[in-house]
């Protein structure tokens, strides 16, 4: 092992948005970089995403092409200066010179900075997708005001309902988008600038085909000096999404963009300023009036997580195969990456590989141990052969997600722990997603699950909803739960599916929450098949919004190994109401509260038997708004301790920090 000096191992400061100085410059046309797109300062810009080597310097960043003229070696030099010592310094003389390039549909282009920026804003206005560089990677641009451009944008990334962020300059322009709370007013103006989701307003100056299907939207600030002069040329809201297709990782070199984008773009707004590390948008929201993650990216990464146990060897958890970020730990400090993606494809598997890299260079880390699922054979793991660490400890998915909420808490306590998840690999063999564990950091013992149904299709079901809805169906044929799951499901691949489930071939048993609310969606008739992930219950929630409801039955029996869940008599009665033609907006809340007063009866059950105070709720169904707000209520009126993720998402974008601290504990407390 390598040995650190402490003083090699310096913080990393992630990408800083336009601070408010900079921001008055960038318009006041006396100024000398008046609409210069570069502008920064010590205290804003660029820095993990062009940061090569540390420490900070600019000839270890990609500004090191760029030689400062005497005006801004001037600034950097002079002690008080708002530039003194800034490495990303730069004017409209020295520094990135922006262009723009037409994908060869009759666009001319421009040159100049201000051509190309006030082309780019024309052709935004005529309807046209703009692909921009941007801090941490290529973003696509179109009106968010225009239904035909932003359709267009769908069709070329093929890319039917996902919802599409927002972009504006203003805190006040978000009001006439969304109903904006003090705590959501503060996040969107925040430093850090993350995408946050807010509630639509109805009647909104906005393309229905933005957000399709959900009432809610992903709003974000403007925070790169490009972001602002763009938004302001075109006075209006900008939809800005990744600039990708489908789940690859966005572009981030200017030829890697101009080859996979060019069917998606009409012209590309270029610069010079090499990125060095992709870095995605932060996504969060505000839940009870306190923020959470959905996603952990631009402005957090790469700072450190603490863990609550210091390890005495160096640790890569290498995350799980969905939502995938990994973990570095040296001693307490625990370096989650920011998002990767699914592991589905070679391009993201790159990015796992390379973003490693910037990690192990930056903080002069080399682990020993390699932490993975307790499956051998999910990504990432194969890729620990490559890296011929000393020793691999294999953490169960649902574990990790317990151990993450009561590490970030500094929580090492036994609890109990309340995983309602999409999937992960159980340790009998199942798919595990709504398991009740008595945990501590080290270890578990499952107390209570979901009822297991049968998925015909497998990791289909989690596309295709009415799966789901038929694998609780075969669990007892007598209770007439199907409902509307069925009616657009063509008789033979439903028949092909029955099949599975009885042959009991690629038709796993799965105890999965996130499968439970699909199967909900698919009998209501809400959504049978979707296109983006957690699709059915992001539109199941938005149906339900704030209406009261009283819980339908969803009892708990005593099975041989703990408590299970029975969700047969709670979806029989969904069906049954939709039938009769009652609101099926008061049927999705009635879910939802059904959800939560079964989880919370059957953690208080546990909590009384095992003597336990503390709840941890962790997995990607807590992404739900409602149900994370009603069941945290719901207990915490019990007198019982609640932890909620809060630094790291509730979904698997916590996994690795969860299995580091695991590892940790088995190490630690042998
Ligand atoms: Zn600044
Ligand atoms: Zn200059
Ligand atoms: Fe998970």
């Amino acid at each position: 092992m390598r040995t650190i000096r402490a003083a090699e191992r310096q913080v990393v400061a992630p990408d800083l948005a336009l601070c408010a100085p900079c921001e008055a410059e960038l318009f006041d046309p006396a100024n000398r970089r008046y609409r210069y797109p570069f502008i920064t300062c010590a205290d804003c810009g660029p820095r993990f995403t062009i940061i090569d080597a540390m420490p900070y310097a600019r000839e270890r960043t990609s500004m090191r092409a760029f030689l400062q003229c005497p005006a801004c070696r001037r600034e950097c030099d002079t002690p008080g200066d708002r530039r003194y010592h800034s490495q990303t310094n730069s004017c409209a003389i020295c520094g990135p010179k922006l262009w723009l390039d037409p994908v060869d549909r009759g666009i001319r282009g421009g040159s100049r900075i201000s051509g190309a920026l006030q082309s780019a804003a024309d052709l935004l206005l005529f309807g046209r997708v703009v692909a921009l560089r941007g801090l941490g990677g290529f973003q696509v641009a179109v009106d968010a005001t225009n239904d035909a451009a932003v359709s267009r944008l769908r069709t070329r990334q093929h890319r039917p309902a996902k919802p599409f962020t927002v972009v504006v300059r203003t805190l006040a322009e978000t009001h006439g988008l969304a109903t904006v709370s003090a705590a959501e007013a503060a996040l969107l103006a925040s430093r850090e600038r993350p995408i946050v989701l807010l509630r639509k307003r109805s009647a909104v100056r906005l393309a229905p085909s933005v957000a399709p299907g959900i009432d809610q939207i992903g709003v974000m600030l403007a925070h790169t000096p490009l972001q602002h002069l763009l938004c302001e040329l075109v006075q209006r809201p900008l939809v800005m999404t990744g600039g990708n297709l489908g789940d690859e990782p966005a572009a981030i070199s200017n030829d890697d963009a101009k080859i996979r984008l060019a069917p998606i773009a009409d012209a590309f707004l270029l610069h010079d300023r090499e990125i060095v590390a992709r870095c995605d948008d932060s996504v969060l929201r505000v839940v009870h009036g306190a923020p959470v993650f959905l996603r952990r990216g631009r402005a957090w990464a790469p700072l450190p997580l603490r863990l609550p146990i210091e390890s005495s060897r160096p640790l890569l958890a290498m995350g799980p195969r969905r939502r995938n970020t990994f973990t570095l730990v040296n001693g307490a400090d625990a370096y989650v990456s920011q998002h990767i993606g699914d592991l589905d494809n070679l391009a993201t598997l790159h990015y796992w590989r390379v973003t490693l890299a910037v990690y192990q260079r930056l903080f002069h880390l080399e682990a020993t141990v390699a932490v993975r699922d307790l499956h051998p054979g999910y990504m990432p793991t194969p890729l620990a052969d490559d890296l011929g660490l000393e020793q691999a400890i294999a953490v169960q998915h649902h574990h990790a997600h317990i151990a993450a909420v009561l590490a970030e808490h500094g929580v090492t306590d036994r609890v109990v722990g309340v995983a309602f998840d999409g999937a992960g690999y159980g340790d009998d063999d199942n798919v595990w997603g709504a398991e009740f564990l008595i945990a501590d950091l080290a270890g578990y013992q499952r107390a209570a699950q979901l009822r297991y149904a049968p998925m015909a299709g497998g990791d289909l079901a989690a596309r295709e909803p009415w799966r789901a809805a038929l694998g609780y169906a075969t669990l007892d044929p007598a209770a007439p739960l199907i409902g509307k799951a069925l009616t657009s499901v063509r008789p033979e691949v439903e028949r092909v599916a029955r099949q599975q489930i009885t042959q009991q071939l690629d038709a796993p048993l799965t105890s999965s929450m996130g499968r439970l609310f699909d199967a909900a969606a698919a009998i209501l008739g809400v959504c049978a098949v979707t296109s983006y992930d957690g699709q059915a219950a992001l539109e199941l929630e938005a149906l339900a919004g704030n209406q009261t409801a009283q819980p339908l039955p969803f009892p708990m029996v005593r099975g041989s190994n703990g408590w299970i869940l029975d969700p047969i008599p709670l979806l029989a009665a969904l069906a049954e109401r939709r039938d009769r033609g009652v609101d099926v907006a008061e049927l999705a809340a009635a879910f939802h509260e059904s959800v939560a007063a079964a989880a919370d009866s059957l953690a208080a059950r546990i909590a009384a038997d095992a003597g336990l105070g503390i709840v941890a709720l962790g997995g990607g169904c807590f992404q739900n708004a409602r149900l994370l707000a009603t069941l945290q209520a719901r207990l915490e009126a019990r007198g019982l301790r609640v932890l909620v993720p809060r630094q790291l998402s509730p979904n698997d974008g916590a996994v690795s920090y969860g299995q580091a601290a695991v590892a940790a504990a088995q190490i630690e407390w042998r």
